[in-house]
């Protein structure tokens, strides 16, 4: 997701999010609701989710749905039978019915009998419970048949929903902005980020056959009878459950290709018939944003699945192997530079940020969305990087810094566990201002790219926590950055250092303060091959520097590199 921007609409939304606020605070009482939502409970956690397959049929008249989901899973407690199910309000199911599996042998796990089971739905509570008859082996399935008006969303892709819009022509333009709000708002499921369908999912979408429908991953087929077509679209690889999203409408379709470091990557680009040409145009920054990104994160996550970019009836959201488009195939974000320092008007802002998530977000995707900075703020500090890859360090610096303006330390980044609440909007660019200032306090280039690579590695298509990022980074950084993690993570002062320089004795005084107990980031600055590091405490210290070495404290450059403030007395 990107950040949201002010203009008028955002005064509008201000408002909205001002009485969200006061919701807020009441939500800050979190009710038993956000806890089944948010929480891994006992009829959670004795199960695994292998896949889902979906069909949904949506009405666009009477805005309604239809769908069935088949969710595969696999029992890794045993001793239990109850299965919550996550779909909200107003959404009935209809039915479940589950899928006893024998395995036979070298003939695998065959079905052996189909059996409706009798379950309750709370709408109150956005769940259902149903009991799963004895498992004879791990393996099992069940299908939840369901429909209803699904919450129609007001201002996606920040306030989820389903989208009903027409596109200038005056056709369907349907899809999905589920982040935060759950996957749940549409089609049954666990909707909880830790457990992502291991094996995969497919969505079946049936449409008038005059509408295209597009989802994540390769189309499998398309079927079309009876002035209706179905198309089926196929993920190979783990997926998170809001990132599952149709979208329909008059759509053509062009496709390109890139020998990415797994070989070769197929693109694929999905636009409203009157932008073809446009999109032509725009989307040629993809492979821009796919060369830095396999550079900075190693190769791209899903190359069995492909990259696509979807164009979108809002502005955009990293729906995996289906980026959601909206930015109207204009640079910059709707053709406004966030950093202000030009920088960001020379790429396409959508593009960057929001495939910047098939790396961070949808590759490595956190448990919690307590700990969406890990989407979120390596993410936007993707940015950065793509500026740097293609303008040099100094504009990657001044994009970095331009950013700070929009850090409010409103509250702190880590949100609360097990509720499903996400923490600060600060994730974004005080997120991407801790990666800076880490990257600066590491000081070495090529061991920062390694880190960054490592991490898509050994996280691979996993769900993580923030603890495991933050461990993984300090272990490979050789330094504990673990009380600078709590600064910016967990706390929502800057931290100043105060120095007093003394030209004559050559030496500086200096300690942090205006932070956590603690707190030692290490200060590195060169200059004309020569550098310095600073080990600064909350304790005072001097330190005796010779000549060459007083040159090098350079407050500009440390306030332009560490996100600090300075205090010289
Ligand atoms: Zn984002």
């Amino acid at each position: 997701m990107m950040i949201k921007k002010c203009t008028i609409f955002a005064f509008l939304l201000l408002l909205i999010s001002f009485s969200f606020a006061q919701l807020g605070e009441k939500k800050n009482a979190f009710t038993h609701a956000d806890t089944l939502r948010g929480s891994l409970n006992e009829n959670r956690d004795w199960w695994d989710v292998l896949r889902y397959d979906i069909t949904v049929k949506p009405d666009f008249n009477a805005k309604t749905i239809e769908g069935k989901v088949v969710v595969s899973f696999k029992e890794i407690k045993s001793g239990h039978s109850k299965i919550q199910i996550d779909l909200q309000k107003p959404l009935i199911i209809d039915s479940i019915t589950v899928e006893i599996f024998n395995f036979k042998g070298e003939l695998g796990i065959i079905p052996v009998k189909q059996v409706s089971v009798p379950f309750s739905q709370d709408t109150s509570l956005n769940v259902a419970y149903f009991n799963f008859p004895k498992l004879k082996n791990k393996l099992a399935s069940f299908i939840v048949y369901y429909h209803g008006k699904p919450r129609e969303a007001k201002f996606p892709p920040w306030d989820g929903g389903w989208i009903w819009k027409k596109d200038k022509n005056g056709n369907p333009w349907m899809s999905v902005a589920c982040q935060g709000l759950g996957a749940s708002a549409w089609y049954p499921c666990k909707d909880h980020q830790s457990d992502e369908p291991d094996n995969g999912a497919s969505l079946s979408i049936l449409v008038p056959d005059s509408l295209v429908a597009v989802a994540n991953g390769r189309l499998e087929a398309t079927n079309k009878e009876n002035g209706w077509a179905t198309y089926k679209w196929v993920v190979k690889n783990p997926i998170n459950n809001y990132l599952i999203i149709p979208t329909i409408g008059k759509y053509v379709n062009f496709t390109d290709t890139m020998m990415g470091e797994k070989g070769q990557l197929d693109e694929s680009f999905w636009v409203l018939d009157y932008n073809l040409d446009k999109a032509k145009e725009q989307f040629k920054q993809a492979k821009l944003m796919l060369r830095a990104f396999e550079y900075w994160f190693g190769p791209y996550p899903f190359y069995e699945d492909s990259y696509k970019l979807v164009e979108s009836p809002h502005l955009g959201m990293e729906h995996q192997s289906a980026t959601a488009y909206g930015n109207q195939f204009k640079n910059g974000y709707l053709g406004r530079d966030l950093s202000g320092t030009g920088w960001g008007l020379k790429w396409d802002y959508i593009i960057v940020h929001e495939s910047g998530h098939e790396w961070f977000a949808n590759n490595i995707t956190s448990k919690d969305i307590a700990d969406m900075w890990v989407h979120e703020g390596i993410t936007d500090y993707s940015e950065t990087l793509f500026t740097e890859y293609y303008y040099g360090k100094e504009a990657g610096n001044d994009y970095n810094y331009g950013q700070r303006r929009g850090i409010r330390n409103d509250e702190t980044i880590i949100g609360k566990y097990g509720v499903n609440k996400e923490g600060s909007g600060d994730m974004y660019a005080k997120g991407a201002n801790m990666m800076h200032t880490i990257r600066h306090s590491i000081h070495n280039d090529s061991l920062f790219r390694e880190i960054l690579r490592g991490l898509g590695k050994t996280f691979y298509h996993q769900t993580v926590t923030t603890g495991q990022i933050e461990s993984f980074i300090s272990e490979h950084a050789g330094f504990n950055y673990g009380k600078v993690f709590d600064q910016y993570l967990r706390d929502i002062r800057i931290p100043v250092l105060e120095l007093r320089i003394d030209s004559v004795q050559h030496s500086i005084t200096y300690k942090w303060s205006n932070c956590v107990d603690g707190f030692n980031l290490p200060l590195r600055m060169d200059k004309n091959n020569q550098s310095l590091t600073l080990f600064p405490e909350t304790k005072e210290k001097t330190t005796v520097l010779t000549p060459d070495q007083m040159q090098l404290v350079d407050l500009k450059l440390i306030d332009r590199l560490y996100y600090i403030k300075i205090k010289q007395q």
